[in-house]
C-alpha cells in the first residue's frame, strides 16, 4: 500500500481553501481534511491542488488522432494531454466510413497508457450530422443514421461509454435517439435544425450540445436557433471551446452565467496540438495550423490545438471569470456527462487520485494520475 501526502491550497466543496491535507492511497484519494499541522511526511505545494481535468471532445495531439486506428499514437495523445492535465478523457472520432469507424473504436478500446490520461468514452461526432453545418468534417462521410451501424460499434468497446454528436433534424436521428437512450449520451451538434427542432430532440432524450454556437443555428431575438434551446435548457449541459478564436471571449462569459455548473470546457484538440505550426491532417482534409488556429485551405475552423489547462486559464483571464467557477467546467461538469461523478472530478474522499497543481498564474506545475505523479 502507498501512501503519499499533499499539502496546501485545494480547490474542494466549491471553494479554494487553505491548510488543506490530501492523503492519497492506491491511486484514491483517501482523506481530504483541512489541518493547521501538516505532518512531516506531506508534500507542501505551493499551487492550488485542484481536480485533473476531464476533456469530453478531444480528436488528438502530439502528433496523433484518434481516427488513425494506432495503439502507440493513442498512448502519445493519452501522455501528451496528462502533461497538460487533462487526466481523463473522452476519445473522439469524425464521419468517417463505417470501416475506418470501427479501426479508431476497436484501437481506442485497447488503448492505456501508465502515465497518461484513462479514457472514459467513446464520442462519436458524426457520421450524423447535417452536410451543412459539417465544419471540417468529411463531407462524403456523412450519411443518415443507422440502428444496425452502432449496434455494431457498442460492443467493441464495451466498457467505455457513449457519446454521440448529431444532428437531430435529418431523417432517422429520431428513432436512433430514442432506441440508445440511457446507452448513449447524445449530443446536438453540427446542425441545421431550429429551435424548436432543438428542444424535440431534448425531449427524445439528448441531454448535451457539442461546441456550442460553432457549427449550429445562431441565437437570433427572433429566431432563437439551436443556441437558444441550449442557453435556456435547465437540465442540458453545453461544450464551450475556449481558446478565444472559436468563441469571443465575451460570449464565452455570456454562456458561462447563462448555464451555470452547465458548461463542459473542451478542446475539440487535433493532433497539431502541442506540435509546432505547419501543415497536418484531418481524416482526409488538409489543415494548416498557425497563430493557435487550425484551418482549412478555405478558412473553416478544424479543431483547436487547445489544451485544458490553455482554456481554464483562458476563461479566467479572457472570459473575466472567477476560477472557483471555472474549475467545475474542466471538472465536476465534464465527469458528469462522461458517467463518473462518482469518482473524477472533485477533490475529495474516495474519488480516483487525479490532481492538478495550478500555479499562480493558472499554468500547470503537477499533474497526478491515479496517485503517480508525471514528470
Ligand atoms: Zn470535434
Amino acid at each position: 500500500m502507498t501512501t503519499r501526502r499533499l499539502f496546501g491550497r485545494a480547490f474542494t466543496g466549491g471553494s479554494i481553501r487553505n491548510d488543506v491535507l490530501v492523503t492519497i492511497r492506491d491511486g484514491v484519494i483517501a482523506a481530504v481534511e483541512q489541518t493547521a499541522k501538516a505532518p512531516d511526511d506531506a508534500r507542501r505545494t505551493d499551487g492550488v491542488i485542484a481536480p485533473g481535468f476531464v476533456d469530453v471532445h478531444v480528436h488528438g495531439g502530439n502528433g496523433a488522432d484518434f481516427m488513425d486506428a494506432d495503439e502507440k499514437g493513442n498512448s502519445r495523445i493519452l501522455e501528451f494531454h496528462a502533461r497538460n492535465g487533462t487526466t481523463a478523457l473522452a476519445a473522439t472520432t469524425l464521419s468517417a466510413s463505417a470501416q475506418d469507424l470501427r479501426r479508431a473504436v476497436a484501437a481506442i478500446a485497447r488503448s492505456s497508457a501508465v502515465r497518461g490520461a484513462e479514457i472514459l468514452a467513446v464520442h462519436l461526432e458524426g457520421p450524423y450530422i447535417s452536410p451543412k453545418r459539417s465544419g471540417a468534417q468529411d463531407r462524403a462521410s456523412i450519411r443518415l443514421p443507422a440502428i444496425h451501424e452502432i449496434n455494431g460499434l457498442l460492443p467493441i468497446a464495451p466498457d467505455l461509454s457513449w457519446l454521440m454528436t448529431i444532428a437531430p433534424e435529418i431523417a432517422g436521428a429520431q428513432e436512433l435517439i430514442e432506441y440508445f437512450r440511457g446507452r448513449i449520451t447524445f449530443s446536438i451538434g453540427h446542425t441545421a435544425a431550429d429551435y424548436a427542432q432543438a428542444v424535440a430532440a431534448l425531449e427524445w432524450g439528448a441531454s448535451h450540445f457539442t461546441h456550442l454556437f460553432n457549427a449550429m443555428t445562431p441565437l437570433d431575438h427572433r429566431q432563437p436557433g439551436v443556441v437558444g434551446a441550449a442557453l435556456e435548457s435547465v437540465d442540458a449541459t453545453a461544450e464551450l471551446i475556449a481558446d478565444g478564436i472559436h468563441v469571443h471571449p465575451v460570449v464565452l462569459r455570456i454562456a458561462a452565467l447563462a448555464k451555470p455548473h452547465r458548461i463542459a470546457l473542451v478542446t475539440d484538440a487535433m493532433r497539431a496540438c502541442g506540435m509546432p505550426d505547419g501543415d497536418y491532417k484531418l481524416y482526409g482534409y488538409d489543415v494548416t495550423v498557425a497563430g493557435g488556429a487550425a484551418r482549412l485551405p478555405d478558412g473553416t475552423l478544424a479543431g483547436s490545438v487547445l489544451t485544458t489547462g490553455g482554456a481554464v486559464k483562458n476563461m479566467v483571464e479572457l472570459a473575466g471569470l472567477p476560477i472557483e467557477v471555472v474549475l467545475p467546467m474542466a471538472t465536476e461538469v465534464p465527469a458528469r456527462i462522461a458517467g463518473v461523478a462518482t469518482r473524477k472530478g472533485r477533490v475529495e474522499k474516495g474519488f480516483d487520485a487525479d490532481l492538478v497543481l495550478l500555479g499562480s498564474r493558472l499554468d500547470i506545475e503537477g499533474v497526478i494520475v491515479r496517485g503517480v505523479e508525471l514528470e
